[in-house]
């Protein structure tokens, strides 16, 4: 069975070359719509109004929450209207609908050299200021990866259990979570020179008293030596997913196991992908604020696939139509990885902080789901990478079994996907356990970094 299992998950390895490909950027486009809320916790508030005059890296909302980060213009222009909108993530949030003008320029920058004498206090607070967040559905900010007894949804998994303990391990990863997706690996090619001193913020952010790891692939093993320059040890690791994801990461580098629904800092461990350290080191150092992101744009319907440097805010449309991609053979339009991304409704959905990947898919390559009866042909418990009963807890999240589904350890899914990968009765499992967690306020896969 594990054979052919090995066999099934073999494409959905990480993404080869594509962070040699050049990086284009795409021009901003007429308006752009930048959600106010791209992050864990509340939506910003807006501090601008319909008519006002915007500067690129202005502050448009300020953070409402600990757990939240400012939002800034990601370039010049007008604000023609704050919007009601659905969120690319789900449900709807305000929207700052700025008229661009002109063309893209670099953001005014306020640099601070002396950035390394200040206390962690006052980086982070920079840092949040800044906007940096990590990416998925509702990304959590450095700010509260740092300071996770600040954090209301953090703080509930602490409740009961030991004090955290200091930090032994930072990993800093060069490598994505999900397939085909290449932004951490881009970043050691092409920003090799900030990465030294974005493991050395790191290491002072989380106060690390043991190890520090940059863990990459085998094909970087040569540039990831290069950028470490000694700050980091290398450590070569599979790009074979699920192994990619953070609790495998911790897993596979230190042998511990992080506890149900707990973040790696409950062992001892720091985890943070090298996109995010290099946009922290900016914020801190150049006084960079989060208005754009490089995302890898890949599907069938995408050929080659390519990596570009958008503004926040600019329609899915623009993104593909600036990569020569048409719109007709598209059947399926996914925000995120090819495996746990979001489908979007339209191409007018715009890029938010969380989204790293815009997935485009053709008809033959979709295979539907439905609410089928489970065989019990066990391949999901065969192949779960957290030892749960895939079958038996989805079955109770589709009938909402809410005590049986606390007691088959929901809190434990990594929500990487894998059971509904390999369902031959193609059920929706990662829908049911994400749908249950929502339900019962369990904390989600993402907030837990
Ligand atoms: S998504 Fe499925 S395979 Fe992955 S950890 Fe959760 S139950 Fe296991
Ligand atoms: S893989 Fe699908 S059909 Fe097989 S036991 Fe799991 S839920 Fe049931």
């Amino acid at each position: 069975m594990l054979n052919s299992l090995y066999e099934i998950l073999m494409p959905l390895r990480a993404a080869k070359n594509l962070d040699k490909l050049p990086v284009n950027a795409v021009p901003a486009p007429e308006f752009l719509y930048v959600h106010l809320k791209q992050h864990e916790g509340a939506e910003a508030a807006p501090v601008v109004k319909a008519g006002d005059e915007v500067k690129a890296g202005q502050t448009i909302g300020w953070a409402m929450d600990f757990m939240s980060a400012d939002v800034h213009a990601p370039m010049d222009g007008k604000v023609v209207g704050i919007e009601r909108q659905p969120n690319p993530y789900g449900g709807f949030s305000s929207v700052v609908v700025i008229k661009t003008e002109g063309k893209r320029k670099p953001v005014e920058s306020t640099p601070d050299p002396d950035y390394l004498s200040k206390s962690n206090g006052e980086l982070l607070h920079r840092i949040r200021r800044m906007g940096i967040m990590c990416e998925g559905p509702a990304p959590p900010s450095i700010h509260s990866i740092f300071n996770p007894y600040m954090c209301p949804s953090r703080l509930v998994v602490h409740v009961g259990r030991d004090p955290l303990p200091p930090v032994d391990t930072l990993i800093v990863t060069a490598i994505d979570e999900e397939p085909i997706v290449s932004i951490n690996q881009y970043m050691i090619t092409r920003q090799s020179n900030d990465v030294p001193e974005a493991i050395k913020l790191m290491k002072k952010l989380s106060g690390v008293n043991g190890r520090t790891v940059l863990a990459c692939l085998d094909t970087q093993r040569k540039e990831a030596e290069k950028a470490a320059s000694g700050e980091a040890e290398v450590k070569i690791m599979s790009g074979r997913y699920p192994g990619t994801l953070r609790e495998l990461t911790v897993w596979r580098l230190t042998g511990r196991e992080i506890p149900a629904g707990a973040s790696p800092m409950s062992v001892g461990v720091a985890v943070i992908p090298l996109r995010t350290a290099i946009a922290a080191l900016k914020a801190v150092r150049d006084g960079i604020p989060q208005t754009s992101m490089i995302v890898t744009v890949a599907g069938d319907a995408v050929t080659p696939p390519q990596t570009v440097d958008a503004l926040i805010g600019t329609p899915a449309r623009d993104i593909l139509k600036f990569c020569d991609v048409p719109e007709a053979p598209i059947k399926k339009l996914v925000f995120g990885g090819p495996i746990r991304g979001k489908s979007q409704f339209s191409f007018d959905m715009p890029l938010t902080k969380g989204v790293n990947t815009i997935v485009a898919l053709k008809a033959d390559k979709l295979v539907p789901i439905a609410e089928n009866n489970c065989i019990n042909c066990g391949a999901c418990v065969e192949f779960c990478p957290a030892r749960l009963q895939p079958n038996m807890l989805s079955r109770h999240c589709q009938f909402r079994v809410f005590d049986e589904i606390v007691k088959k350890h929901i809190t434990a899914c990594l929500e990487c996907g894998v059971c509904g990968y390999i369902c031959p009765s193609r059920r929706p499992m990662l829908q049911y356990f994400q749908n249950a967690k929502q339900q019962m306020k369990l904390p989600r896969k993402g907030n837990m970094l």
